[in-house]
């Protein structure tokens, strides 16, 4: 959970609108947009509107039902920009190559039949 008086973190301020990102979906505890680091043909980050997550294992304890929505959005975005296959990483402690602990998801994967994700863009994320 993040403490009480820190700097909102950069996805509370695309929350807010204070910097720009190529939003693909919304909806009142969410928002996706584009990665601005792809690391996939189609990479989308979504993360929640509240700030009091830091990591999905905070999200499963303390908002199961958004987590769940969270997943449902994932796979509607997938839907819509890959051929419905996809990856969903929650990279969860610096070690593990988390850099904004804001808790988020990337959803990754690949725009047509004839390609498949690799698996070195799991390694670098
Ligand atoms: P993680 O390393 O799992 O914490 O993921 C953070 C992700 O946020 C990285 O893949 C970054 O490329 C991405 N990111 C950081 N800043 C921005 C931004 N301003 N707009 C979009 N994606 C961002």
């Amino acid at each position: 959970m993040s403490s009480p008086g820190a700097e909102p973190s950069i996805f509370s301020r695309i929350v807010a609108r204070e910097i720009p990102a190529t939003i693909v979906a919304e909806n009142d505890h969410l928002i996706a947009f584009e990665d601005i680091a792809p690391q996939a043909p189609v990479h989308i980050v979504i993360t929640t509107k509240t700030a009091e997550y830091a990591n999905v294992v905070e999200l499963a304890a303390g908002d199961p039902t958004l987590l769940a929505e969270l997943v449902r959005m994932a796979s509607t975005i997938a839907d819509e920009r890959t051929q419905g296959e996809f990856r969903l990483v929650f990279n969860s402690g610096a070690a593990a190559g988390q850099t904004v602990f804001h808790v988020h998801a990337h959803v990754m994967g690949v725009r047509d039949d004839s390609a498949t994700l690799g698996e070195g863009s799991l390694g670098s994320l």
